[in-house]
């Protein structure tokens, strides 16, 4: 998303930069210009990353992220009206009064299995976490846990609810997006009572033999429902994220950046493809994420990911 301010900033950087490089020379001009690259870098982080070290100290933890060179927060942790024990306008203050804005969100709703029965509950819980998460102010809504999909029918009919928590989402003025783990991308069949990952998966008589990842993505509406790619886990379910955003383009809008530990450390994620190509379909915004981390606090770890992000050439 650029914003008017975002515009405004970069505009100015250049103006800037354009001032110095005719005064100052080429040394200085280059320097800046290095320096101008890597500050308007939006680099998102899903906070779930730094886990209760970031609660300890709410508004400290928030100002370290910002020095880091992070920008942007996707929030997890939401429970009634609070993220963490902290009431979410309070959290929302906090982020803003360290510089960073929280434009997206993770919510699972309370059942994994989806049925006609339990359909009013789905419902009635994103009504209540469109309303809560459109006060302060996020653009887009993601449930980040797989239901129940065993098979066809039963990814048809999340998708289905998927597309009704969209309409929800929507007219709270949210977009609504699914995030992905590795367990999506393991194959279903009609009429099937089981997912079958890994590349040998059912026998080449089975008839109607789908990714789960790629038939949600075709019953959902793309006017309701868009998804946030995990690179990681994509790979971790032996599927090429490039293919995917390839594949489709006009339906992944969001990323995780995640590695298995600090980003770039372990070299079996291609980063530099991953934002080509994401870039090549006008992906925005992205979260970077890190799990448990073994080599130093998960701040330590956060800080590696944005170091790596903000040396990186092709992060622009
Ligand atoms: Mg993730």
């Amino acid at each position: 998303m650029t914003n008017r301010r975002d515009f405004l900033r970069k505009a100015s950087l250049l103006t800037v930069s354009g001032m110095l490089a005719g005064k100052a020379g080429h040394v200085t001009a280059n320097t800046l210009a290095t320096h101008h690259a890597a500050a308007s870098k939006i680099i998102g982080l899903q906070i779930y990353s730094l886990g209760s070290e970031l609660h300890e100290n709410v508004p400290a933890g928030m100002k370290k992220i910002k020095k880091m060179g992070y920008s942007t927060l996707e929030l997890a942790g939401y429970n009634k009206g609070k993220i963490g024990k902290i009431d979410m306008m309070e959290f929302k203050k906090m982020a803003e009064d360290a510089g960073l804005k929280i434009t997206s969100t993770h919510v699972n709703p309370p059942v994994r299995e989806y049925s006609p029965k339990n359909k009013g509950e789905i419902m009635e819980f994103w009504k209540k976490a469109a309303d809560d998460h459109a006060k302060i102010g996020v653009t887009y809504l993601i449930q980040p846990g797989q239901p129940a999909t065993r098979s066809t029918e039963e990814v048809a009919y999340v998708g289905e609810i998927f597309n009704e928590a969209g309409k929800i989402a929507k007219a709270a003025g949210l977009s609504f997006g699914y995030h992905n783990h590795d367990g999506e991308f393991a194959r279903v069949k009609p009429g099937g009572t089981e997912a079958v990952a890994g590349r040998r998966g059912f026998g080449k008589e089975v008839k109607g033999i789908e990714v789960i990842y790629d038939a949600m993505i075709k019953s959902t509406d793309p006017s309701l429902v868009f998804f946030e790619l995990d690179v990681y886990w994509a790979v971790m379910g032996q599927a090429d994220p490039v293919e995917y955003m390839r594949k489709y383009a006009d339906r992944i809008r969001v990323l995780h950046i995640k590695d298995r530990a600090v980003l770039g450390q372990t070299g079996m994620m291609n980063f530099e493809m991953i934002f080509k190509q994401a870039r090549a379909i006008g992906i925005k915004d992205y979260f970077v994420e890190l799990e448990k981390y073994n080599g130093g606090t998960q701040f330590e770890g956060v800080k590696g990911c944005a170091n790596y992000l903000l040396k990186a050439k092709f992060v622009k």
